[in-house]
């Protein structure tokens, strides 16, 4: 840790002033920085990027917001809206008032207004009425006004917790992405959805609903596959849950899979709950099978386990397979629409539960008093609170239960994330399973940028089915030893954490990168997006990266005494 003002003690030769003054200038920013989550140390780097010394464009890498989106799903929404606003007028009409929208009908409408011919847009959308009406047996019109009114907001989310044709294409798209080796039509039609406003909001109502139905209590111990997004490390220790967090570690040399020592803790049945992000973030890896039956394993020794799996890379990887998909009656599901599809600013996700789980079990066997104080919660909004599912609580308390009668996520939220899942389910129909055109071109994005990276710095990737690429954790201490050797590695290790790097490629070179150790990843760790800047990019930051190494060694050099 750089927290000692003086130079090293090996110094033999004179500091200059403006030295010292830089590195007591640092300290002070990474005493303050230490505090403060990944997140908001790129946000304060961003700063000084912008004023960076070398006037170099600024290039922030830190997030992982990608710079692609999803067109043809887009316009087919201002589609239905423009057709709906059209339809809307058929029942009252004055200016720009209109009235609401009639069932009969409908369908035959909406067929009149495309024009598939001339429009590829109106084209996607005659092929995503002909699929469902084929694929889920469809009554056409009930779809189709689903589909207007959702996408014109014209009243309340009904059910709250998804509309009804909506939750089979959710599902089918869940199937469709993220189970592979099971029976994925089988597993959807056990599955119940709940759209959330991003995945943001769905790890937040899961935190929330878990306690309030005390399935977690204060001090209660909960697996977490570390390195992880930040929100997974933070929300279990704040002052509403304080639970007793088991990292498990796992490391870049095993791939980022579970080593044999965590797959030991799991089996642990004092441990409550186990949180993933799969695959991982920011390590960027999917689970391998044998994770995922070490995974399985555990819940049969630790039936009660509760597990959550955030799977927003899923479609990044080959293949992929959800724990979902291994253990359906223990896990629930997170995914978000935002990375893949460049939905960030809609706020569109999900969370995906089995009927048969052991979260409704688990409060079905709380104990009778317990029980008495959440069905008078719950009995203010169902006949039969002790009926209502774990996933419909979490719908009731995400709006504080006396809201349930407007929860549930924006209807036309919901008809993005109907419209985002058909492109690809369409795109499957036509390139083949697996073969979605534009998952691929996703796909080969941050590729492109991964490898671009990895040449600028020197380094090889890790070429694997599981390895999404979308993000790269860069280790500065093992960079240092490759470039100049072990000797280097260990001053820089003694003299500077990987926060004095991140602020120097910040203030001088204008390029912000993540924080990894945010993240629970080892010192000196720094994580780059692949998503969110132009390919050419990667190679700059590459160099950025270099360059400041070989500025530290310069620095080595002069300050500590070499055998001639
Ligand atoms: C980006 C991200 C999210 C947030 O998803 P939103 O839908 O944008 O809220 C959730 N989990 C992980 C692991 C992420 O990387």
């Amino acid at each position: 840790m750089a927290d000692d003002v003086k130079e090293t003690q090996k110094s033999s030769v004179q500091v200059p002033a403006e030295v010292i003054a830089e590195r007591r200038e640092i300290v002070k920013h990474e005493k303050s920085l230490e505090k403060l989550g990944a997140f908001e140390i790129a946000f304060q780097m961003l700063k000084l990027a912008k004023n960076n010394e070398k006037q170099n464009i600024f290039l922030d890498a830190g997030r992982g917001n990608p710079n692609w989106i999803q067109t043809i799903s887009r316009l087919a929404f201002a589609r239905i809206v423009e057709f709906g606003v059209h339809e809307s007028e058929q029942t009252m009409h004055q200016r720009d008032l209109a009235g609401y929208t009639q069932l009969m009908g409908i369908s035959v409408r909406f067929h009149h207004f495309l024009s598939p011919e001339e429009n590829e847009v109106d084209q996607f959308l005659l092929d995503a009425l002909n699929y469902c009406e084929e694929r889920f047996g469809f009554n056409s019109d009930s779809f189709v006004k689903e589909l207007v009114d959702g996408a014109i907001g014209n009243d309340y989310p009904v059910p709250s917790r998804v509309l009804a044709h909506t939750e089979t294409i959710l599902n089918a798209y869940l199937a469709s992405t993220l189970y592979h080796h099971v029976d994925g039509t089988k597993l959807a039609l056990k599955t119940q959805v709940f759209p959330t406003e991003g995945g943001t909001a769905a790890i937040a109502y899961i935190f929330n609903s878990l306690k309030e139905n005390k399935l977690i209590h204060r001090g209660d111990r909960v697996i977490i596959n570390t390195p992880i997004f930040t929100p997974y490390l933070s929300i279990p220790q704040l002052n509403d849950y304080e639970l007793q967090r088991i990292n498990l570690n796992s490391r870049e040399e095993d791939h980022w899979q579970l080593a044999p020592e965590a797959i030991g803790k799991l089996n642990d049945s004092s441990v409550k709950v186990l949180m993933l992000v799969n695959p991982s973030n920011p390590g960027a890896m999917a689970l391998s099978s044998q994770s995922l039956d070490a995974i399985k394993a555990a819940v049969t020794k630790n039936p009660d386990l509760m597990i959550i799996t955030d799977d927003v890379y899923g479609t990044f990887a080959e293949q992929f397979e959800s724990v979902y998909a291994v253990v359906p009656n223990n896990t629930l599901l997170v995914y978000s629409y935002s990375k893949l599809f460049g939905a960030t600013g809609w706020r569109i996700g999900v969370i995906a539960a089995h009927e048969d789980n052991v979260f409704d079990k688990l409060i079905a066997k709380l104990p009778d008093n317990q029980k008495a104080e959440l069905n008078k919660r719950y009995g203010h909004i169902a006949l039969h609170p002790e009926n209502m599912k774990f996933i419909d609580r979490m719908v009731a308390d995400s709006r504080s239960i006396g809201l349930y009668h407007t929860a549930g996520l924006s209807t036309p939220q919901q008809i993005m994330e109907v419209l985002f899942s058909l492109a690809h389910l369409l795109n499957e129909s036509v390139d083949g399973a697996d073969q979605d055109h534009y998952i691929a071109e996703a796909k080969s994005i941050v590729d492109t940028r991964y490898q671009l990276l990895n040449k600028g710095l020197g380094i090889n990737g890790f070429n694997s089915p599981h390895n999404t690429e979308y993000y790269s954790l860069i280790d500065i201490y093992e960079l240092a030893r490759q470039y100049y050797g072990t000797e280097f590695a260990n001053w820089l290790r003694d003299n500077f954490t990987q926060l004095d790097f991140l602020y120097k490629l910040s203030k001088r070179y204008g390029t912000v990168l993540m924080n990894g150790v945010g993240f629970g990843s080892k010192p000196g760790i720094l994580r780059v997006s692949e998503a969110n800047l132009p390919d050419e990019a990667y190679s700059m930051i590459a160099s950025d990266i270099r360059g400041l190494m070989a500025s530290y060694h310069t620095r080595w050099m002069k300050e500590v005494p070499h055998q001639a």
